[in-house]
């Protein structure tokens, strides 16, 4: 069901009756750092297309009636992020395998006449993962984190069949908590929880290829270094090339700690784009131009 609704032409699934163009744009709070504006807006332009990509503040207690002003006034389509990717789920009159599993929606569309939810991070996840010619299959691997970034990314690397997936968070409970959620959808992936004590960890000697930052670390504490160190979390004897994939972009704590360590790096700037690409391509049925947006990207955060 992630495809674009198929039953309107293009020019009914883009404009309303009266010929003005259907509004869209995320919801969150807080949401003035987005960046999304800065791509979306590239890839309409590209189509020629008028549409203009908003941000609106909408707090927990106004996402039901946002979410009724949507389906009323006729959105072409919606991005909802912070606090919003796991409430929206009850809103929505169909929802995508990936939403479910994952426990969160990023994106609104419309397939076949009803409001679908859907999550795009974790195809942003894994493509931008592919753009950097690394494959989750067969591979060990850990997640930082147990939010709703934590859950897609487990989802995704357990779906890329990779073989063993820890996931260590500052609250144990809730990293125990994702791994009995996602071993029991994935049974042939070792998935475990912990705390972020590498003396603790119970697969300390297996080397692991990837680490991915889903923490919100550097927004919570950016001038503080990351609270594991490089060495720690490659796990004995590394592979040479192991990923340090931080799904926040900048110049964060963790990227910092494993370019000092001349580690492999990916910062998360691309997942960003690439997830707002296949939005886009649900809302529209075009294809996004990738290459424009991630330079409006890159150039809207250097200008920050
Ligand atoms: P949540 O608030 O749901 O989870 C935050 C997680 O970070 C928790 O596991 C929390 O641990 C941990 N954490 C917060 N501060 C610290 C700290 N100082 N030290 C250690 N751990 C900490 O957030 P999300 O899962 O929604 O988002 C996480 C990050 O991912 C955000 O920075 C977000 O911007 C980014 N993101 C990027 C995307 C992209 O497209 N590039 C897409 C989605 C998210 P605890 O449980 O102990 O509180």
């Amino acid at each position: 069901m992630s495809q674009p609704d198929t039953t309107q032409s293009l020019h009914s699934r883009l404009y309303k009756e009266d010929g003005t163009p259907r509004s869209i744009g995320v919801i969150g709070q807080p949401i003035n750092h987005s960046l999304s504006p800065s791509f979306q807006d590239v890839a309409f332009e590209y189509h020629n297309l008028p549409h203009r990509y908003q941000k609106w503040e909408v707090g927990t207690a106004e996402l039901a009636a946002f979410i009724q002003k949507v389906r009323e006034e006729g959105f072409l389509g919606l991005n909802l992020t912070v606090p919003h990717k796991q409430a929206v789920l009850a809103l929505a009159d169909i929802v995508s395998e990936e939403a479910a599993g994952a426990g969160s929606v990023n994106t609104l569309f419309y397939h076949e006449g009803q409001l679908a939810g859907h999550t795009t991070d974790v195809a942003g996840f894994m493509e931008a993962l592919k753009a950097e010619d690394y494959d989750p299959q067969k591979q060990r691997t850990l997640v930082l984190g147990a939010g709703g970034a934590a859950r897609a990314v487990v989802y995704a690397l357990a779906t890329a069949g990779a073989t063993e997936i820890a996931v260590a968070n500052r609250s144990f409970e809730r990293s125990a908590e994702l791994a009995e959620v996602m071993a029991a959808q994935f049974p042939q992936c070792n998935i475990y929880g912990t705390d972020l004590d590498p003396a603790a960890w119970p697969f300390n000697r297996n080397p692991r290829t990837l680490i991915v930052n889903a923490t919100s670390q550097a927004l919570t504490s950016p001038h503080e270094p990351f609270p594991v160190s490089a060495e720690a979390l490659a796990g004995r004897n590394p592979e040479r090339r192991t990923l340090f994939y931080d799904i926040s972009y900048g110049n964060t704590p963790f990227l910092e700690m494993a370019r000092a360590a001349e580690a492999r790096t990916l910062d998360g700037l691309t997942m960003l784009v690439f997830q707002g690409a296949h939005s886009f391509e649900l809302w529209t049925g075009l294809t996004a131009p990738r290459q424009q947006m991630l330079e409006a990207a890159q150039a809207a955060l250097a200008s920050k």
